[in-house]
């Protein structure tokens, strides 16, 4: 019966203890409070994209205080802290910096002191688990060989900053890594969880503008105009079939009309009208399809309005891109398996690809034999997520003015997953 009672003993002590006794996840938890009033502090004062100074200052001096080797003021406000810790990979861990355009309306006592200026995406978990994870590198050094490259990124919101770090040469100024992490909070997963994806996980985005040309005249007289707003509402109209009727249906895309401009009062025909474009994609191919299609397009509903040719729409795709996001399957799968295996198989859940853009993608497609990998941490707080029964429709989403993510829950995650996830490429 001794014998049985200790064995059970035994047991429960066992069962117990992966939750209780890693050092990783107390020291985490440890770090909690410190890393909640750094974030507090961050949210208060966000900054619009390349002017992240004070934010890059911030985390700067935390990893030069840790003994990493800091750049500063790479390709604009970016931040490079480097550890190099004897032979083995070179790991790239990234968050980005940037706040957005938006007028806070959480309420929350350390709601942005910046009018008009806000971290609706929650960018500010990102740099302060940055912070915490580089925090537990240094303290565990003993545990990891080769070399860990921390950055912040300024300017995600505009799809220029991981270009600018990269165009200042990121990967010869630096150790180039073989592998590149991030993650990104997500205001429709609960808080605490992880979502990855294998393959693609965010899109192309391509904004295109049409200026539809027409012929004006009097309302009363549309005989004798060309009215370039019946016709640019046919090319809206027939850029619908891009999608429904043109790209195989196992194939993923977008093309929405997000601006239509065109006239002045009740009875003038404009002259022109204006179309901005949103195209979204993941592969190469159907990108292409869908940029070719929408000068096509344009073209052809205009040449069937009897526009002569000196007269047609002018088409053009901006040059800002923001490639696809495309995490590479080895490291995706090895991250799946060892998520699930620290936070159990409730916090590891299955995640969609979306459609949203993330500049991150750069990092990758800059030399394609990286792995690389982004992940969600879910951050709606559990009594919102069970109100509404996990209907994401019926809550705030990034972007929002009302988005204010369970901080602790997203940093605490995202600081043991990040840094088990660089333990795990840098094992001695
Ligand atoms: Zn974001």
């Amino acid at each position: 019966m001794k014998n049985l009672t200790s064995l059970l003993a035994l047991a429960a002590a066992c069962i117990a203890a992966p939750a209780t006794a890693d050092p990783l996840t107390q020291a985490v938890k440890a770090d909690l409070p410190g890393l909640t009033t750094i974030y507090r502090d961050l949210h208060s004062n966000p900054e619009l994209s390349f002017k992240e100074g004070r934010s890059a200052g911030i985390m700067a001096a935390e990893a030069k205080k840790l003994g990493f080797d800091v750049t500063t003021g790479v390709g604009g406000t970016g931040v490079v802290a480097v550890m190099k810790n004897g032979p083995g990979p070179v790991v790239l861990l990234r968050a980005d910096m940037d706040g957005l355009p938006v007028t806070e309306q959480t309420g929350l006592p350390y709601a942005s002191k910046n009018p008009g200026v806000m971290h609706a995406c929650g960018h500010d978990t990102h740099m302060t688990s940055w912070i915490g994870t580089a925090r537990r590198m240094a303290a565990m050094k003993d545990s990891w060989s080769g070399t860990l490259v921390m950055i912040g990124q300024p300017a995600e919101e505009i799809g220029s900053g991981a270009r600018a770090m990269l165009k200042d040469n990121l990967y010869s100024r630096f150790p180039k890594p073989s592998t590149v992490i991030a993650f990104h909070d997500s205001a429709s997963m609960p808080a605490g969880t992880i979502g990855l994806v294998d393959g693609y996980a965010m899109a192309n985005v391509d904004s295109v503008d049409i200026l539809v040309k027409g012929s004006g005249g009097h309302g009363a007289y549309p005989h004798l105009a060309k009215d370039p707003i019946v016709l640019a509402s046919r090319i809206v109209t027939t850029l619908q079939t891009l999608i429904s009727r043109e790209t195989d249906p196992l194939e993923s895309g977008v093309v929405t009309v997000g601006s239509f401009q065109a006239g002045t009062k009740h009875n003038i025909i404009p002259p022109d009208a204006k179309l901005q474009i949103t195209v979204r994609s993941y592969t190469p191919e159907v990108r292409e399809h869908l940029l070719d299609g929408i000068g096509r397009i344009a073209k052809g509903e205009a040449i069937a309005a009897g526009m002569p040719d000196d007269q047609l729409p002018v088409v053009k795709v901006q040059d800002q891109h923001t490639p696809a996001t495309f995490n590479t399957h080895e490291l995706t799968s090895q991250m799946q398996t060892l998520f699930t295996e620290r936070f159990g198989k409730d916090r590891v859940l299955p995640a969609r690809a979306q459609m949203g853009g993330e500049d991150f993608s750069e990092f990758y497609l800059a030399d394609t034999s990286i792995q690389s990998l982004l992940f969600w941490v879910g951050g709606v707080r559990k009594d919102k997520w069970d109100a509404v029964k996990g209907d994401i429709t019926k809550l705030p989403s990034i972007h929002s003015p009302f988005w204010a993510p369970d901080a602790e829950a997203v940093i605490s995650t995202a600081v043991e997953a990040m840094s088990a996830a660089a333990l795990a490429v840098l094992k001695k």
